[in-house]
Parts: structure tokens; sequence; C-alpha cells
């Protein structure tokens, strides 16, 4: 996660309970959903009627609407300015999905979310006052490739484009060496934070603690150095 995207998603009220979502498609339908598994109140709003009343056969949404939201009326009328936080889940209409941005912005919603569909979607979002923007297909790609790539790497945490913290398997030449032998923050730069032991982690081992290969260790550093380990 990147420093902006941080600082975004600590300005969100931790108290908040209610989200609007604007856009049923699968991405849209899949936010409402997962908030509604874990008992947020989400109301839902579509301009096509089919499914708004699938929204709600389906039980995923608390409320929903059929409005146009490229209609900064039909938004107020549907009470969308009164939410804290408002995903625009269109991807595939731009003018539809940077226009209602704008209204959600311009109507005073302090926490605008929206999905962009290219990398000028996502400008033009940006241009219209959305807070933070997604872009699930390209992370989707991105970290499907960056796992492919590394397979021993098993979580990662960007903490900024250089620098990350990282899950990885034990790599085979550190079997049977201890923290103390393997040098790892004079030979990489990387600090150890855990290694896992019998399925848990132990948190700052002590340098006599001997690694096993097929186990799981968490380092933290930049990237560049990272990927000098023999993974
Ligand atoms: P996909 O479903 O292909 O993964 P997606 O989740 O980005 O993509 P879209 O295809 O962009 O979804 O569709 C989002 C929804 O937005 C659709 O259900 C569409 O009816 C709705 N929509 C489009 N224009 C408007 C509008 N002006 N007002 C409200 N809803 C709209």
């Amino acid at each position: 996660m990147n420093l902006p995207s941080l600082s975004f998603f600590r300005s969100l009220r931790k108290d908040n309970q209610q989200f609007a979502v604007i856009g049923l498609g699968r991405f849209g339908r899949s936010v409402c959903s997962t908030l509604h598994k874990f008992g947020y109140q989400v109301l839902a709003t579509d301009i096509d009627e089919k499914r708004v009343a699938e929204a709600l056969n389906e039980r995923i949404v608390s409320h929903a609407l059929q409005i146009d939201s490229t209609e900064p009326a039909a938004l107020k009328e549907a009470g969308i300015f009164e939410f804290d936080t408002v995903i625009v889940a269109i991807g595939n209409y731009v003018q539809e999905s940077v226009i209602t941005t704008l209204n959600v912005k311009e109507g005073g919603v302090p926490h605008v979310i929206a999905k962009a569909s290219s990398e000028v979607h996502c400008k033009l979002l940006k241009r219209v006052g959305a807070d933070h923007v997604v872009f699930p297909e390209y992370e989707a790609g991105s970290a499907l490739a960056k796992t492919l790539t590394k397979p021993s790497i098993l979580e990662r945490f960007d903490l900024d484009p250089d620098n990350s913290i990282v899950e990885m398997i034990v790599p085979d030449e550190f079997d049977g060496k201890t923290i103390a032998d393997l040098q790892l923050r004079n030979r990489f730069g990387l600090n150890l934070l855990a290694v896992s032991q019998d399925g848990k982690f132990q948190i700052n081992p002590e340098p006599t603690k001997r690694l096993e290969k097929g186990s799981a260790m968490v380092v933290i550093g930049c990237n560049k150095d990272i990927n000098r380990l023999p993974i």
C-alpha cells in the first residue's frame, strides 16, 4: 500500500456503519455482499431496475434504488450525499463513472472511492475529486504476475514503491543456518522480523535460532535487496 492510500484509509471513520455503492456490476455486487455479510448497512443504486431487484432478492444489500447517478437531484433524493463513504462501482461506462464521481464529491461526500478501468479513467477520476481509485483488473493481474515469477513469496505488503515487508519460504541455502550465521542485515540490508515454527510465527527470533528450509520467514527491506535473496 502506498502512503497516499494509507492516509486515505486512516481518514475513514472507524465508527461508520453505512456505505453507499453506486453500480451493481460484478465489482459493485462483490463490495455490497461483503459489506452486508460483515453486518454493515448498504444502500446500492443502479440505473438498471433488474440489477436493483436482483440485489434485493439475493439479500446482498439493505436497501437498493433505481436511479441514474449522473443526475445530481436523483442522488440527493436517494440520500447519497448524507453518506460518509460512497463507492462508485461503474467501471465500463467512463463518462457515467466520471460524472457520478463529480456529483458525489460536489454533493459533499467526504470519502469517495471509484473504480477505474484504464489509466486514463483513473486520472479522470482523480481530477474530478475521487479520494481513492481502485483498478482491480490491473491490481489482480500485477499480483498474479508477481506470484508466478516469485513463487517463494507468499505475501507481500508494499510499504511504498521501493520498500516492502515480505513473507517467503526459507531458501534452501539458509537451511540449518542460524540467524547470526546468515548476517541478513550486513549482506542484504534486510531485517528479519519473524520465522515460522509449528504453524505459528516467532516474532523477533533470537540470533541463535536455526532456520529450516520449507518454513516461512518475514523480512523488511527495500525491494532491490529482497530481490537479491536466493529465492
Ligand atoms: P464488470 O461487471 O464487467 O466486472 P463493473 O463491475 O465495473 O464491471 P460495469 O459493467 O461498469 O461494472 O457496470 C456497473 C453498473 O453500473 C451496471 O450495473 C450499470 O447498469 C450501472 N450504471 C451504468 N450507468 C449508470 C448510471 N448512469 N447510473 C447508475 N448506474 C449506472
